[in-house]
């Protein structure tokens, strides 16, 4: 039996975080024991993992980004090639893969702490689960992930994976799946399907990963309204990045990601300084995956930005909880001097509730960052003319900024947002020169 959580409810954050301080210690001796990054790293600062005696210490230890990752894989593996049973890698979205060996022991950590986190939402034994997310292609973990931590969790999963919709839609029916995972806009796709075939199904529960789904206040943004009417159910938000190999998410209670403390130490820095910020501002996620040892990480900076919700959830547990990833680091720009990141724009497009198609790019011209939208096309010109005034109206009015929208062909779009190997639609690419 591997859930719930140990005394969940009773604990004080005291607690909690004096378990955690030991855990963190003890993988802090392994980091600098076992991979020759964190060993540079601390003889060149002259830290000795001795001297790692509290919270505050922790923070002595310099930040790792994706690039340090990139840069130096094989420097963060901190088990030998023999004790690797699987290996995943990222998709590159921003730039090379990053490639992430797992022992036996990650997987089972996964697993079992997944499983621990997933029944949280209300799933369990009597579930069927529709996963549609690919298992294998190109080495991505979160399918394969998913698929481990539910079934670990007592689920049985349907592993049919995202795509030929019409056959999906009748194996959720036929087999009588009670929740479903998948890629936000893919689930919105299926859900349309779902209503103009009038199919019927038994869906109590909708998972979602890679994409955000909940405005900041942690209500649900326009694309998880959406799926909420389309599945007519509730639908969960979960969060994870494969380089930390964790897994948040949401309750029955719908308020953040609920973390494991006993798995993952979060942070959360100011951008500028890299200096903590206090729960509930907002800034870059930090996460120590205290336990992986495949690819041992210890403060990792992973680009998104969001904040801790503090306090205890109202379903009583006291375990740390993430809000949604508002925005990416590297996608933050300045545009007519006004901050704006595309999660943003993203937001208001979808509020039309007209556009289903849609890609952004940003651009530098004459040294000024610019932003032009890509919509589809209708069948006549007034049509797309009135429609692209309406999209910049809104984004002018809630972002304060003009920007140009554009209408291309509906196939060339989609060829656009959906390229080969990319496991999420492509909505955003940055096209600006880097100064
Ligand atoms: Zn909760």
């Amino acid at each position: 039996m591997v859930y719930p959580y140990k005394s969940p409810k009773d604990e004080t954050v005291g607690e909690i975080r004096a378990r955690q301080l030991a855990k963190i210690k003890d993988y802090i001796e392994f980091a600098y024991h076992n991979t020759p990054y964190y060993r540079d790293l601390f003889d060149k600062n002259n830290i000795k993992p001795r001297d790692i005696s509290s919270f505050d210490d922790f923070r002595r230890i310099p930040i790792t980004t994706k690039d340090d990752l990139r840069k130096q894989n094989s420097g963060f593996f901190g088990a030998p090639e023999e004790e690797w049973i699987d290996m995943s890698c990222t998709s590159g979205t921003t730039g090379e893969s990053v490639y992430i060996p797992f022992t036996r022991n990650d997987m089972k950590r996964i697993a079992v702490w997944g499983a621990q986190t997933l029944r949280l939402s209300g799933i369990n034994e009597t579930d069927r689960i529709h996963l549609a997310m690919p298992m294998c292609a190109w080495m991505w973990m979160a399918g394969f992930g998913f698929y481990i931590c539910f079934s670990t969790a007592g689920v049985c999963v349907l592993r049919f994976g995202p795509g030929f919709s019409g056959k999906s839609l009748e194996i959720i029916k036929n087999l009588s799946a009670t929740a479903i995972i998948g890629v936000p806009s893919y689930l919105v796709k299926l859900g349309e399907m779902r209503e103009r075939m009038q199919i019927e199904t038994s869906i109590k529960r909708v998972f979602t990963i890679g994409e955000n789904i909940l405005n900041k206040d942690l209500t649900k943004n326009a694309l998880g309204k959406k799926l909420e009417e389309l599945w007519k159910t509730e639908v969960f938000s979960c969060y994870g990045a494969t380089e930390g190999t964790f897994l948040g998410v949401e309750c029955d209670r719908f308020c953040g990601h609920h973390i494991n403390p006993d798995e993952v130490y979060v942070e959360i820095l100011d951008p500028d300084t890299l200096e903590p910020v206090k729960d509930g501002e907002e800034g870059l996620v930090t996460i120590t995956p205290i336990g992986a040892r495949g690819l041992t990480l210890l403060r990792y900076v992973n680009g998104d930005m969001s904040f801790i919700i503090p306090g205890r959830c109202p379903c009583g547990r006291m375990l740390q909880r993430v809000g949604p990833v508002f925005a990416r680091i590297d996608q933050m720009m300045k545009v007519k001097g006004v901050m704006i990141y595309p999660d943003a724009i993203k937001n208001i497009i979808a509020g039309t509730g007209k556009i289903d198609l849609f890609q952004m790019e940003a651009y530098t011209e004459n040294f000024s960052n610019l932003v032009r939208i890509y919509v589809p096309s209708y069948a006549d010109e007034e049509t797309d003319r009135k429609s692209a005034i309406d999209i910049r109206e809104r984004i002018r009015l809630e972002l304060g900024v003009t920007l140009e929208v554009k209408s291309i062909s509906r196939e060339i779009l989609q060829g656009m947002i959906f390229p080969p190997g990319k496991g999420k639609p492509v909505t955003f690419v940055d096209k600006r020169s880097k100064q």
